[in-house]
């Protein structure tokens, strides 16, 4: 089966972006654009890697990791925090907050996969 990406991402263009480098993996891409939804999303759809923008409306990327990292479901999904104006500190800051990796945008439509792929292949080795 399809693993399943959520793309947190409120800036459509953004969105677009990270859906186009995807596009090559065989995903089945679910979207929000905010925190509320991305919750919902993640509950209702169970995802096996989550794409997490920092710079959210109302809720920042951070909080949503922090709450995922709350539900049972969730603790060990991989996360990967992305970010625009990244500064000194921002990595450490999304790694506390429970992602497991960090890119800076603009995003890299091959570092994203690559990275995507490991991670998935990652987590998985540890269910087997
Ligand atoms: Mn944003």
């Amino acid at each position: 089966m399809n693993k399943k990406i959520l793309i947190v991402e409120d800036n459509p263009q953004n969105m677009r972006l990270v859906e186009m480098a995807l596009s090559t993996g065989s995903y089945t891409l679910l979207e929000a654009t905010n925190g509320e939804e991305a919750l919902e999303v993640a509950k209702k759809e169970h995802p096996d890697l989550i794409i997490m923008d920092i710079q959210l409306p109302k809720m920042s990327g951070l909080e949503v990791t922090r709450k995922l990292r709350e539900i049972p479901e969730f603790t060990q999904t991989p996360i990967i925090a992305v970010t625009a104006y990244a500064m000194k500190g921002d990595e450490k800051k999304a790694l506390d907050a429970g992602c497991n990796a960090y890119l800076s945008k603009p995003i890299s439509a091959r570092d994203l996969p690559n990275l995507v792929a490991k991670m998935l292949a990652r987590r998985q080795e540890e269910k087997e």
